[in-house]
């Protein structure tokens, strides 16, 4: 069978499967085994696959069809314009976060600075500022072993030199003896789903870590404890950006506005949803 006709027949097949993107999961599936890139394909689509590359695309196809993720079947996805690898041990990058991102690079003046990233999971919160404010060094921090050593991995891979990677628990690898270390720029994206939310049935949040989605106190645990416990280690002036859900802005600006952050405010994705918020630190 021809390429073109093997695609077809793979998007139907994702279609059923209930993939809300059949035709672009199967054409990212079939250049991962095939070794090519989306181009190659338009260009040779009436050529025949090779028989172990077919077989290798029959077997993605077949655990894209039970709902994995194709960033995990492939081992990558882009963020921020960065290929960053991926695993099952942290969330995938996600477009919402690109705004968290963004946000952080407009309040990162003077060009130098330190900025910390709680939660890192492929670094790619971390990888992004980093690559975008060379003057910058840049700390991320993940509970999870497996986690830091992709993210050291995604830094190496893209030759990102000012960035570092550590395991911790929060803020737990930022004290030091006799004082803390501190930052211009705190931002993080936590876990912020609530334990029942339907969203957790559908899509490729079934496949990713529980660790990475689900919070207490309908999702505001982890944000309500970052927003109290970042202050220490901001210096005076300094901001703490965080991502969070839909219908957690107004909750989270009273978390910041509890622990005394000036200038709080949220700040929407491109769907129009508010996705994050932020505070300032300003007394000394
Ligand atoms: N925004 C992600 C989702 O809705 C969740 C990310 C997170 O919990 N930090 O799938």
């Amino acid at each position: 069978m021809i390429l073109d006709a093997l695609l077809a027949r793979a998007t139907q097949r994702l279609l059923q499967a209930g993939s809300a993107s059949p035709r672009l999961d199967a054409e990212v599936l079939l250049c991962h085994a095939l070794g090519v890139d989306r181009t190659w394909l338009y260009t040779w689509g009436d050529r025949e696959p090779p028989v172990f590359e077919r077989a290798r695309f029959e077997a993605l196809l077949a655990a894209r069809a039970l709902g994995h993720p194709v960033a995990y079947l492939t081992g990558e996805r882009e963020f921020w314009g960065l290929r960053l690898a991926t695993s099952s041990h942290t969330l995938i990058p996600r477009p919402d976060t690109e705004r968290l991102v963004e946000a952080a690079l407009a309040h990162a003046s003077p060009p130098e600075g330190h900025l910390l990233d709680l939660g890192t999971g492929t670094g790619a919160i971390a990888l992004a500022f980093a690559s975008e404010q060379p003057g910058w060094s840049v700390v991320g921090i993940d509970q999870r072993p497996e986690a830091v050593s992709l993210a050291r991995y995604n830094a190496e891979r893209l030759a990102i030199g000012n960035v570092e990677f550590r395991v911790g628990d929060w803020f737990t690898a930022l004290d030091h003896a006799d004082s803390v270390e501190r930052f211009a720029l705190i931002v993080s994206n936590p876990p912020y789903i609530a334990a029942d939310d339907p969203h957790l049935q559908q899509g490729d949040v079934r496949f990713e870590p529980a660790s990475a989605l689900i919070a207490a106190e309908e999702g505001l645990a982890d944000l309500r404890h970052l927003a109290s416990e970042a202050r220490a280690y901001l210096v005076p002036g300094g901001w703490l950006l965080l991502e969070h859900g839909q219908g957690q802005g107004r909750a989270v600006r009273d978390a910041l506005a509890a622990v005394g952050y000036d200038e709080i405010a949220t700040l929407r994705d491109l769907g129009g949803h508010e996705r994050v918020s932020l505070g300032r630190r300003v007394d000394s």
